[in-house]
């Protein structure tokens, strides 16, 4: 049998493991502080306990600070598996922290106790990230019980905090430890796809959220003229905000939808009464912003808005950000990774997949800011963060697969 048939099939042998790394996962829930939990200390423990019964030949933790988190650090782990060079480096890239199981009326079973139903695992973090983190390990293990050695090194980074921003996980690698990636690696980051394994995400909008509040003068409504109506003032600059749409109109068509998007979305309430003209409104804007432009000037044109309305309504208009990531470079369609990575999604699963953009927000973007292509993948049902988050036995196994094969065909 050819060593690529060996590495395959032996792949398929690891049901079981892949369910009892599965279940230890899910029971120890790595919440991040900032959505009230105690971090992933607990997890990455576990996990390094896992990796030392595995043959990698260099097992690191690079642990960020954070008083806030148990044990005052939030750990990164490097599981390196050396390649018979070890000029480049194949980096595999999750995260060990998941999201709050949120109601837990919604479970039909304890989130943090794998539950085993015919081909799904149930359980928090199953699939977000659990299937990509496991799926590696299927793959580097059957390297090892192979015996084989890729001309590469191939990396396995298991990352803190990716669900609030990634300060103490990626950006804390790529800021505080740059060294630990070389100029020639290249990145698979197996969070995120579709459930048909068509999707390899390259591109991401830069993300823009504000929180903007009109400020006029609250009085009766029978005396609209002793006051400044902060609700009217604010509607016509919502209208007036399409304009967007028209003075950043290009069009990309790796992204669905193909241009630039600036919503107004939520609303908050003002006065409880009818007869009262509102002194204040506050709105929020989703801004998703095509690579190809600036935050800032799409910024500045809506303070030019905003002057407009300052002096028709006589109010003050306010904005406030609450989430600004910009975009980071694409990595190209024709970037090795992203064709070994389509070459292997037609071998394993039969499906052509096609490079895209998305809306944005994958830990993927800090890689791509620091010059690295970096392909998002994964066969998944999109259960990430919902109650009853499941992850599919066949796609982890599928997963691994494709890995195996993208490292046999570099
Ligand atoms: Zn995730």
């Amino acid at each position: 049998m050819s060593v690529d048939k060996q590495i395959l099939e032996k792949i398929s042998t690891y049901s079981e493991y892949a369910i009892h790394l599965q279940r230890g996962l899910v029971a120890h829930p790595a919440v991040c502080p900032e959505n009230g939990g105690e971090g992933e200390l607990a997890k990455a423990e576990w996990l390094e306990g896992e990796l030392n019964k595995l043959k990698f030949d260099e097992i690191k933790r690079y642990d960020a600070p954070h008083a806030k988190a148990k044990g005052g650090v939030r750990p990164n782990i490097v599981a390196r598996y050396k390649g018979t060079k070890s000029d480049r480096t194949f980096w595999i890239m999750t995260h060990l922290d998941v999201v709050p199981p949120g109601e837990r009326s919604l479970w039909n079973t304890d989130p943090y106790q794998l539950h085993i139903d015919g081909n799904k695992l149930y359980g928090r973090g199953t699939e977000d990230n659990h299937q990509g983190l496991v799926a590696s390990l299927l793959c580097v293990r059957a390297l090892m019980e192979c015996g084989v050695r890729m001309p590469f090194d191939v990396a396995l980074l298991f990352n803190a905090d990716e669900e609030t921003g990634s300060e103490f996980g990626a950006h804390f690698l790529a800021e505080k430890h740059p060294d630990v990636f070389g100029k020639d690696d290249m990145f698979i980051v197996p969070d995120g796809g579709a459930a048909d394994a068509s999707l390899v995400e390259i591109a991401e909008k830069s993300i823009w959220w504000q929180k903007i509040r009109t400020q006029g003068k609250q009085c009766h409504a029978s005396m609209p003229h002793l006051g400044r109506n902060a609700f009217r003032a604010a509607s016509e600059f919502v209208v007036k905000l399409g304009s967007l749409y028209k003075t950043f109109k290009a069009k990309d068509k790796l992204f669905d939808p193909p241009m630039s998007t600036f919503e107004p979305t939520k609303k908050e309430a003002n006065v409880p009464n009818v007869n009262t003209i509102p002194g204040e409104d506050v709105f929020f804007m989703d801004s998703r912003i095509l690579p190809q432009f600036e935050v800032r000037d799409v910024e500045k044109t809506i303070q030019k808005i905003a002057a407009g309305i300052e002096r028709k309504f006589k109010v003050k208009i306010h904005a406030e950000v609450q989430q600004k990531a910009l975009a980071a470079p694409p990595t190209s369609a024709e970037a090795p990774v992203v064709q070994a990575l389509k070459k292997a999604v037609r071998t394993v699963y039969g499906k052509d997949a096609k490079a895209m953009g998305i809306g944005g927000g994958t830990v993927a973007a800090v890689f791509r800011r620091a010059g690295f292509p970096a392909a998002c993948w994964s066969k998944l049902d999109e259960t990430a963060h919902q109650p009853n988050e499941y992850c599919i036995i066949d796609n982890m196994i599928g997963d691994a697969k494709v890995y195996g094969h993208i490292f046999l065909q570099e």
